[in-house]
């Protein structure tokens, strides 16, 4: 289902691909998608809807591969962010490996045309059952988190007569300085062993478990980090460990992690190539060129190959939700505008307080601007997109798009409410493709009786 756009886009589409790959812009007052009008999708295909701008995920994945260029390395795209089909061959065709959390993933991965043997499993709950099936399709590592799930994975291995490549997964004991859900690589959190029982670990594995080859180490500090002290903190900790661990074990990787932070804030800053890069913007402490320039040299001597774990780096920014105005609601104490798109299709917010950008697909005539509540339509007070926000005032009938909704949106939607799931778009150049239909009402019935 794939229409290209009309040739009145395409004129006007010259300069703008010379002039940056940043995906979404105005044109002429309306916000674009590459070479897509996004109110003319949102027309067509209905909201709420998800679209993905292919060039802009292909950039930060190639972005990245180039900033890691001097020492040997996989990107491994974090599937859990967005694991649309569509995407996920994009980056297999890419040549990305994918870090996987379930079955499910793996069955995705395998779906989009991704190969088992760059797909590296994670997670602390890993059932048998997703075990046999990683193990049957040959994955290239288990990453472990307790001693508890190696020994459990050596027995699977051992029923099923073949060796578990596994790395274990080290809890570096380091504050990644970002929300408290998101933080993974602290002595509280449930993910990884403690750093100073690793060795042990590694060493009675080596005795007591046949099944088992261990072939690398992993961490994972935590999500949407935006200063590099506490990745270069990890792995100034880590690598003596690591370089032991090759030494004495013959390990041949280390997976350093994703988490590289995106820019939420004033996602369509003008004048800069990637709004990420803005330099005036102050949530912009991290860029890819500086974690490569910063990590590549603490890496390269190791003699391990360097896997990287991104998720919402690659995917976070080239994505946006569009929704439309329903109501115009003054309540005693506030504005509202409430929107078809509601907590179950974007839950950020409200999980995380995370922060999305709000335009209107139109730019209005005027500056003025009106302090407002974005809500959505569910039963409950944290289904807001915004609170006491100064935005351009929009109205019933209005289209607005949700900024920077490519990562953890969809993937985390969910049919609360009896509310079909959204459908999703890929756009690359003037094509949109929708890539995932939206749900119909028989579709959420599906399977009941
Ligand atoms: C979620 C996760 C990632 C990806 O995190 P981002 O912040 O999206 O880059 C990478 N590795 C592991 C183990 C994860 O759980």
């Amino acid at each position: 289902m794939c229409q290209r756009a009309s040739a009145l886009y395409l004129g006007a589409s010259s300069t703008y691909i010379s002039r940056a790959m940043h995906g979404f812009s105005y044109r002429n007052g309306s916000l674009y998608c590459e070479d897509v009008e996004l109110a003319a999708l949102a027309g067509e295909y209905g909201t709420p809807l998800y679209v993905y701008s292919a060039a802009t995920i292909l950039d930060h994945y190639r972005r990245l591969d180039t900033a890691l260029a001097g020492v040997d390395h996989e990107v491994a795209y974090a599937v859990k962010a967005n694991s649309n089909l569509a995407v996920l061959r994009l980056l297999a065709v890419e040549g990305a490996g994918f870090d996987i959390v379930s079955g499910g993933e793996l069955f995705r991965v395998i779906q989009a045309g991704g190969d088992p043997a760059h797909c590296t499993f994670a997670g602390v709950g890993k059932t048998r059952r997703e075990i046999v099936y990683a193990l049957e399709q040959g994955i290239y590592s288990f990453n472990v988190e307790s001693e508890e799930e190696l020994r459990y994975i050596n027995e699977v291995a051992g029923e099923l007569a073949v060796i578990a490549p596994v790395a274990v997964r080290v809890n570096p004991n380091v504050d990644a300085k970002t929300h408290k859900y998101i933080s993974t690589g602290k002595s509280e959190n449930k993910f990884g062993v403690d750093i100073t029982d690793i060795a042990g670990l590694y060493a009675r594995a080596s005795k007591e478990l046949p099944n088992i080859r261990l072939r690398g180490l992993q961490m994972h500090i935590g999500s949407q980090l935006t200063s590099i002290a506490p990745f270069i903190e990890a792995v100034d900790k880590v690598a003596p460990l690591a370089r032991q661990l090759k030494e004495c074990h013959g390990i041949e990787f280390w997976s350093i992690g994703g988490g590289i932070g995106i820019i939420y804030k004033e996602a369509l800053a003008s004048g800069s190539a990637h709004w990420w890069e803005n330099q005036a913007e102050p949530e912009r402490p991290l860029t890819i060129e500086q974690y490569g320039a910063e990590l590549v040299p603490r890496l390269k001597d190791l003699g391990l190959k360097i896997l990287v774990e991104p998720g919402r780096f690659i995917v976070g920014n080239a994505g946006v939700l569009l929704t439309r105005c329903l109501y115009a609601k003054q309540g005693a104490a506030k504005t509202f505008r409430i929107v078809d798109a509601g907590m179950n299709d974007l839950i950020r917010p409200a999980l995380y307080e995370g922060h999305h950008e709000i335009v209107p697909l139109l730019q209005p005539a005027t500056d003025a601007r009106i302090v407002m509540d974005v809500v959505g339509p569910i039963c409950e007070s944290g289904d807001f997109f915004c609170q006491n926000r100064e935005l351009p005032d929009f109205k019933p009938g209005d289209y607005i798009a949700l900024m920077s909704a490519g990562a953890y949106g969809f993937a985390m939607a969910s049919n609360y409410n009896s509310r079909p799931l959204p459908a999703e778009v890929l756009v690359d150049g003037a094509t949109a493709c929708v890539v995932r239909q939206r749900q119909s009402l028989r579709d959420l019935i599906a399977g009941e009786c």
